[in-house]
Formats: C-alpha cells, structure tokens, sequence
C-alpha cells in the first residue's frame, strides 16, 4: 500500500522530470536558433612550443553569446547538444569558422595550426571524413594547419577507432587526445594509434605535488617513447612553466599565457608575440 508520503515524493519527482524535460525541450529550440541566428562565437587559446617561446597553434572552444541571458559556457550546452544530435550542425559550424578564420593567418603566420574538440557521436559518424574535406576544400586550409582532438575515451574500442583515425591521417589533418590521463586507455594499445599529440589533463599540470610529479614526466616519457608531441594544458603559473620545460614537454596552453581568446584579441597576441 502507497502511504501518503511516497505518493507525494512521487509527485515531486514527477514534477522534477518533466521540467528537465521541459527544460531540454526549451535549450534545443534556442539552439537551433542560435545556429540560424548567428550567436555563436570561436575564442581561441594559444598553444606555446616551450623550446622557442613561439606561438605554434590555437585550440578553437567555443562560445554561446545568449541575447538574454548573456555568455553561455560550453559545458552548459555541449551536452545538450550531444543528446539532441544538434552537436553535428553545430561542430560543423566550428569547423568551418576555425578553418576560414586560421586561413586569414597563415600568410603572416605560416606555422599556425588549429585545434577543434569532436564529440563522440561525431567521431563515430561515417559522414565525418566527408566533411571535413569539403571543409578545407572550401576555405582553402592546407590539412595538415588542421588538428582534431579526441579524448582517450573515444579511443578506448580501438577496432572501432583505428580504421577511423587512419581515414583522418589520409585526409591530412592531425589528431591529438585530450584530457589525457584522465580515461583508461590501455597504453600497449597507445602505441597502435595513429596520433601525433597527447594533450596532458590540466589535473595533472596544477599544483603539481609530489604523487602528480611522478606521474607527469611518466606521462611525457611515454609520449616521447611512441613518438608523438605532449601539450601540458591549464598551465597557470611560472614554476609549472619551469617544471615542464625541464621535464622536456613540448607545448603548452593556459591562463599563463592567455585566457581563450575572441578573434580580434587573438590577433594582437599573435603581433605581441611574434618571433
Ligand atoms: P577542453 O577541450 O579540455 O578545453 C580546455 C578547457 O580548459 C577550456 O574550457 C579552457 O578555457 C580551459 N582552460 C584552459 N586553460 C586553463 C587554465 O589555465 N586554467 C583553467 N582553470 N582552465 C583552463 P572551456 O572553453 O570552458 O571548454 C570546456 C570544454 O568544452 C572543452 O574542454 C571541450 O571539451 C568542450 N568544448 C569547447 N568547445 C567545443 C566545441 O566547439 N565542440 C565540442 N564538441 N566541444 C567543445
Ligand atoms: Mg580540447
Ligand atoms: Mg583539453
Ligand atoms: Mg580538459
């Protein structure tokens, strides 16, 4: 028999559910809004080669310029948009921005390259390659200024993955996994993959302390050992810049250098810092 009180908790979650729902309903719609509307914006992080000083690319996150509610980080909606196969349009929208947008650069800036993240359900569709050629027909980017990154856990069905990353590698663009160090990829199979970048957790890199220091130069060495570049990212401070340095990383990204950037500001960054 249902007392009183589960009756009412039933209600009350009942009444939690379809305002999630709702909830969901309401973000789709603007979303798909704010594709057609033009509310979308790239801000782009600069990538630093620790050797040189020199800025040697940009990761492309971006951003929802909300007419009411203002700036909407992507942690907001991305998973939305995930859930709602909106991703596919939307991505597609930060492709073809981050391409046109680096091409402006290149001239001045022939070493540049850009980073975009891909979902899951992305990296897995078959119209992936399709695209992504059309792309850089279209706005004219050699391939290889292109780089796509995945994280460790799109990488972790490895029959599944590698017939996909080796069609990327043919198409020319470069592939780095993000967030590295925080999925279970087994490392014999690291080996297996076609990539050219491991992007380090910024987990790791901030207030490195004595269980993290063993773990980073660990994480370098294997980078080192199968051939590919390691990326430190979230570096906030000096001495995490010195550590890594001395660790023999190759790049890094975070707030030491810059904040993402919009466009017009990672211009001036890119004039303050030429080399
Ligand atoms: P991510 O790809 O790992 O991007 C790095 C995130 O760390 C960015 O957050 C960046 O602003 C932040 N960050 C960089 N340096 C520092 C630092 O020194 N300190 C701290 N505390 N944070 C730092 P953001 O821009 O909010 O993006 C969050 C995540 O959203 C990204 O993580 C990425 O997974 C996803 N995302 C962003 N843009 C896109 C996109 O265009 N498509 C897709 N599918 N996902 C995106
Ligand atoms: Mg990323
Ligand atoms: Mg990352
Ligand atoms: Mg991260």
């Amino acid at each position: 028999e249902l007392s009183k009180k589960a009756i009412s908790q039933f209600r009350f979650f009942e009444k939690q559910m379809n305002r999630t729902i709702h909830e969901k309903i309401q973000m789709e719609r603007e979303l798909r809004k704010a594709l057609e509307s033009g509310e979308f914006e790239l801000y782009y992080q600069p990538q630093i080669q620790l050797t040189t000083g020199q800025v040697v690319g940009m990761e492309a996150l971006i951003r929802w310029n909300h007419p009411e509610k203002g700036m909407i980080p992507p942690n907001k909606f991305i998973p939305i948009a995930e859930e709602t196969g909106l991703i596919i349009p939307i991505n597609e929208w930060v492709m073809e921005t981050a391409c046109c947008q680096t091409k402006q650069l290149l001239d001045q800036y022939p070493f540049l390259s850009v980073s975009v993240n891909l979902s899951p359900y992305e990296f897995e569709s078959r119209r992936l390659v399709y695209k992504l050629v059309k792309i850089l027909e279209k706005t004219n980017l050699p391939p290889h200024c292109l780089d796509v990154e995945i994280t460790e856990r799109m990488t972790m069905d490895t029959e599944k993955a590698i017939p996909i990353l080796k069609r990327l590698k043919l198409v020319g663009v470069t592939i780095s996994i993000d967030d590295f160090g925080t999925g279970y990829s087994s490392l014999s199979y690291l080996k297996k993959l076609p990539i050219d970048r491991l992007k380090i957790d910024r987990s790791f890199v901030q207030n490195i302390q004595e269980e993290k220091e063993a773990v980073l130069p660990a994480i370098i060495s294997l980078g080192h050992n199968i051939g590919v570049k390691v990326l430190a990212e979230g570096v906030e401070t000096e001495q995490e810049v010195a550590y890594l340095k001395e660790k023999q990383c190759d790049e890094v990204q975070g707030y030491y250098y810059a904040k993402p950037l919009p466009y017009h500001d990672l211009v001036k960054f890119l004039e303050e810092h030429k080399k």
